[in-house]
């Protein structure tokens, strides 16, 4: 990046009435996080776990998830950081772990369904971010929710952990939105989560039934639809006060910005490379 546009990617950006709108990174890898770093992230708003489970032979111990977080941001500041939970499923099967074999991974038991049936797994996690979170803001966001006593369970366990750690500072719990049945449900899901981060790429394939991986529906996979577009209102609108992040694949289209943006969304989560243009797109949109 030439020293001007890396001057002003560092800064958060806003709309040309004053709006400000958070820019952050989508990370898997170090290599990530320091092209986020490089390019002026905001912060960190999706680490994908699932390249670190997926390269390994053995479920991580909790003390190996908190050294591999403490490795993966050490260079990154102290600016938030939000950490998902695992979102594997049949599709994406782990060695070491006895998954359901199923005909259609993708309406199966993948992200938060399969934590639930897995509580070793799900444990290992929450402890090590309840441990990561007393030196760091970090915000623990739980995959393919579709319902709100998922995210009470995950609360529950959450809070249970941190009682036996002896941990009184809980990270802030977020719902990914990313099934129709929860674009629909945010009134009951808020009850439960302290923000949301809509998730696109799954929206978009559950509300236009088109797998995001099956090129013969290509055409169908539309991201910026207006039945897509009206969830995310929906969404924004009924999440009151609770904040709404976009980190699906929509929020990098820089022509989708300004509809995103004039839908209430002020969170913007892209992968690394994006940051700037993204900054930059949000800079030239010009009214309320
Ligand atoms: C999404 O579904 O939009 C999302 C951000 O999660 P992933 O791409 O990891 O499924
Ligand atoms: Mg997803």
């Amino acid at each position: 990046l030439r020293k001007s546009a890396r001057q002003s990617a560092r800064v958060v950006a806003a709309t040309m009435n004053g709006q400000r709108v958070e820019v952050l990174a989508n990370v898997s890898t170090r290599r990530d996080v320091a092209v986020a770093e490089e390019t002026g992230a905001d912060g960190i708003g999706l680490y994908r776990l699932e390249q670190y489970y997926l390269s390994r032979n053995t479920p991580p111990s909790t003390a190996e998830l908190l050294s591999e977080l403490n490795a993966m941001f050490s260079g990154f500041g102290s600016k938030p950081l939000t950490v998902r939970l695992l979102d594997l499923g049949a599709d994406k099967p782990v060695s070491y772990l006895n998954f359901p074999v199923e005909d259609d991974p993708f309406l199966g038991c993948r992200g938060v369904r399969l934590l639930l049936r897995f509580p070793e797994l799900l444990d290992a996690q929450l402890k090590a971010l309840l441990q990561f979170g007393l030196s760091r803001e970090v915000h623990v966001l739980v995959p393919m929710v579709t319902l709100a006593s998922e995210m009470e369970e995950i609360r529950k366990k959450m809070c249970s952990i941190a009682e036996q750690e002896g941990i009184r500072r809980l990270p802030k719990l977020g719902a990914m939105i990313e099934t129709p049945a929860a674009a629909l449900g945010v009134e009951e899901i808020i009850k439960h989560a302290d923000f949301l981060s809509i998730g696109t790429n799954d929206l978009t394939q559950y509300t236009m039934a088109a797998g995001r991986e099956n090129p013969l529906v290509n055409d169908y996979f539309i991201e910026d639809h207006p039945a897509v577009l009206r969830l995310i209102r929906m969404v924004v609108a009924e999440a009151g006060d609770t904040p709404v992040s976009i980190c699906g694949e929509l929020a990098g289209h820089l022509n989708a910005i300004p509809t995103l943006v004039h839908l209430g969304v002020r969170t913007l989560s892209v992968a690394p490379p994006l940051i700037p243009d993204v900054k930059q797109a949000i800079r030239t949109i010009s009214s309320a």
